[in-house]
């Protein structure tokens, strides 16, 4: 797969030169004369690997490597050492970069160090993906859901938006157990995964499995009517479908989020979670296969 990288160097002709190669690769490539101008680019452009000089007037590579670091962690950044610099292959992978390469380096040596990069890049992207969900239904998991809704909160305060929890649990799963087998219930925890998936919307909801026939949703850029429409589709569309359901349905708690400028960051994650599970035992409590949405009284 073509790969987007980003070359920086204040010499025109080793730019030329490396841009060259990378185009015989496959990869795509831009480039940048010094390290401001690369800055500037990484701010427009999303790419995966850079590979940078070490010797340029203005910003180093090495300053350009600690900027890199810190505003896109993802990022592999090479360094290119020539002759006459005096860094060795320890300090520039302990500063962060994912490798070194000396001048003058044949096309081969650069195509070899840029295949590893890449396959490095996409195993530590599967192991995230496989540490963040959950391998029966292919959801979210519970220990994702702590990170992702204390990196929401804190996104919906900056730019000034909301985010509603919503907590749903299955009622009456344990008699579909009994009824349907183990198996039976692992294959409707899949379909219900599915229900979600349709009824909400793809980069702008996350779907969790938050233990054993429990869930939650994150829903962002929304509010509380729009989220109980959702909620509304999610349980008509459960009901609605072929799937052998049996006596089951979908209890549903919402809650806005607050900010208490008192509490941490963590605890006030925590009271929401709190709150929205008090409103999915409300909606238990009521009779089942229902929304309930927190409100201050409780
Ligand atoms: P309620 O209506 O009050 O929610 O009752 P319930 O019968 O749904 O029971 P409850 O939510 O208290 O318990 C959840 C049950 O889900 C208990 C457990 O046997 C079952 N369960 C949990 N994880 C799994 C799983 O991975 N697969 C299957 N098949 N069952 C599971
Ligand atoms: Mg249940």
């Amino acid at each position: 797969m073509a790969v987007k990288i980003l070359i920086v160097d204040d010499d025109p002709f080793v730019l030329d030169t490396i841009s060259y190669f990378i185009t015989s690769f496959g990869h795509e490539c831009e480039s940048a004369g010094s390290g401001l101008e690369a800055l500037e680019k990484l701010r427009e452009e999303h790419y995966r690997i850079v590979i940078s000089d070490i010797d340029m007037p203005g910003m180093s590579g090495m300053e350009l490597l600690k900027e890199i670091k810190k505003d896109y962690p993802d990022i592999g950044v090479i360094i290119v050492t020539g002759y006459a610099d005096n860094f060795s292959y320890a300090e520039v992978i302990r500063d962060g970069a994912i490798d070194f390469i000396s001048k003058p380096f044949q096309q081969d040596e650069l195509e070899a160090k840029l295949n590893r990069v890449i396959r490095e890049q996409d195993l530590i992207k599967e192991l995230e993906r496989l540490s963040n969900s959950d391998p029966l239904t292919g959801l979210y998991n519970r220990r994702f859901f702590d990170l992702k809704l204390m990196e929401e909160l804190r996104r919906a305060a900056r730019q000034d938006y909301m985010v509603v929890l919503a907590m749903l649990d299955i009622d009456r799963f344990k008699s579909y157990n009994d009824t349907f087998g183990h198996q039976g219930g692992d294959d409707l925890l899949q379909q219900i995964a599915h229900v979600f998936r349709v009824c909400t919307r793809e980069n702008v909801d996350f779907v969790f499995r938050y233990g054993g026939d429990e869930f939650a949703i994150i829903l962002t850029q929304t509010s509380i009517e729009q989220s109980r429409e959702i909620a509304r589709r999610i349980l008509d569309t459960y009901q609605d479908q072929e799937f052998d359901i049996g006596e089951t349905g979908l209890s549903i708690g919402l809650v806005e989020s607050s900010w208490d400028e008192k509490l941490s960051w963590s605890d006030n994650v925590s009271v929401l979670v709190e709150r929205a599970d008090q409103a999915l035992y409300q909606a238990k409590n009521e009779g089942r296969n229902r929304i309930c949405v927190w409100e201050e009284a409780g």
